[in-house]
């Protein structure tokens, strides 16, 4: 492909960058989508964003999507596909402490809070979507000077002068060519994996706050995929234990609830840190999802708040001839301004509120649960702010 003939070029296929790809259809925009990865890839892999590098090989990731991202792949044909648990409602509590809130789906009318499928399914899942976007696999983009874009593909380098470059890489190539990131390292890691316990899980999801940091469990299949972030020795620990040791650390974290926990598959682990780009207008480039921000996956917000990165961006570009265009990127950045910023406000937050033994905070913490389980409209407040963002989508 030569050069003229890209208007924009996507730099990197992750799920958000494919799910861009796709959202561009019918936009009138010549579309490259180029993703590192070779197309023969297995869907396992090292690293996604900075800030959330697998710590082993393989990655047993599961994302828990909310009911507003699945309206969205309803809408980018990638859903119908979809291998996925519901989630009828989730359960939060403190270990050690008082206080426990209910958030379930028939509270508002949902047939879902929101829905857990695999990473590689969903990634699967969205390049099976039919797409006339020129998907390049085993493409990374290795430079980008402003305007024109290094891609090295299999048969060598190619220059791209694309109108617009989105870097939807995670952050390998964002960080060296985009505005500067903020960085802020949680010295925490999740430990990922898929268990069984004695219990069924009847679509439940729990939330558990512990003074090492929170463990959630969210229905899968016929167990759970655990989330379980602890102090980064703590986590190497637990990846070190044999399967029944392993097993017996999680029963003792998380309580008597659900039985005993019986299975565990591979463990995987990734650390954690909060990044996001500043917000400033370049012309010609832009981040969207991981690329534009990181998260800590306590809320599970963030591929979530990345699909709506998407959404919005191949919205307005329906409508611009320009999409490099100075105004055309302020216009995204003012439009993607609430939502994100609320993402990683009420993540962060999460994070430093519920990652702390100190006695006073976990008063608060307790009197906190209590009232979001007495005070609907509270409890809805937070449903609304997880399944839709700060912005009533689509
Ligand atoms: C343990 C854990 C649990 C999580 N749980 C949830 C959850 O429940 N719900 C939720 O919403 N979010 C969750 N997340 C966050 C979610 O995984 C990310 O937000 C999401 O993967 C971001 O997608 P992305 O496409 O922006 O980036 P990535 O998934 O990082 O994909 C980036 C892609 O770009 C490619 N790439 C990299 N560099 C280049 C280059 N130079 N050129 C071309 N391609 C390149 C990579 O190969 C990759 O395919 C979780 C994260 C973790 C770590």
């Amino acid at each position: 492909m030569d050069s003229e003939a890209v208007d924009i070029l996507i730099a990197g296929g992750g799920p958000v960058g494919a799910a861009l790809a796709l959202a561009l259809e019918g936009s009138g925009h010549r579309v490259l989508l180029a993703e590192a990865r070779s197309a023969d890839s297995n869907g396992t892999r090292n690293a996604d964003s900075a800030g959330a590098r697998s710590l082993a090989a393989g990655d047993a990731r599961a994302i828990a999507l909310s009911y507003a991202s699945r309206l969205i792949l309803e809408r980018l044909g990638a859903w119908s596909g979809l291998a996925v648990t519901p989630i009828e409602a989730i359960h939060i509590s403190q270990q050690g402490g008082f206080g426990r809130t209910l958030i379930r789906a028939a509270d508002y009318d949902l047939p879902a809070l929101g829905y857990v499928a695999n990473y590689d399914d969903l990634q699967r899942s969205l390049y099976a979507a039919p797409c006339s976007a020129r998907r390049l696999s085993g493409a990374r983009m290795t430079g980008f000077d402003g305007s024109t874009a290094t891609v090295q593909t299999q048969e060598g380098p190619r220059i791209y002068a694309p109108r617009l470059t989105v870097f939807a890489d995670g952050a390998s190539v964002a960080e060296e060519h985009a505005a500067p990131a903020y960085n802020k390292d949680y010295r925490q890691s999740a430990l990922v994996a898929w268990v069984k316990t004695e219990q069924a899980h009847c679509g439940r999801a729990w939330e558990r706050f512990t003074p090492g940091g929170p463990l959630a469990l969210l229905p899968h299949g016929a167990g759970y995929a655990l989330v379980w972030t602890t102090g980064l020795d703590r986590g190497a620990q637990l990846r070190a234990l044999d399967t029944p040791a392993f097993l017996a650390e999680l029963h003792a974290s998380f309580g008597d609830r659900l039985g005993a926990f019986i299975e565990a598959g591979a463990r995987s682990a990734f650390a954690l840190a909060l990044r996001y780009r500043r917000e400033e207008t370049r012309p010609h480039s832009l981040a969207v999802g991981n690329a534009a921000q990181t998260l800590h996956p306590v809320a599970g917000q963030g591929f979530n708040l990345g699909l709506r990165d998407a959404w919005e961006l191949a919205r307005l570009a329906r409508d611009t001839r320009e999409p490099g265009s100075g105004r055309f990127i302020d216009g995204y950045r003012r439009a993607r301004a609430l939502d994100r910023r609320a993402g990683i406000g009420f993540t962060d937050s999460l994070v430093g509120l519920f990652s702390n033994s100190d006695p006073l905070l976990k008063l608060g913490r307790g009197a906190g649960l209590l009232a979001l389980d007495l005070l609907p409209f509270a409890r809805r407040f937070i449903a609304r702010r997880m399944i839709y963002g700060a912005r009533a989508l689509p």
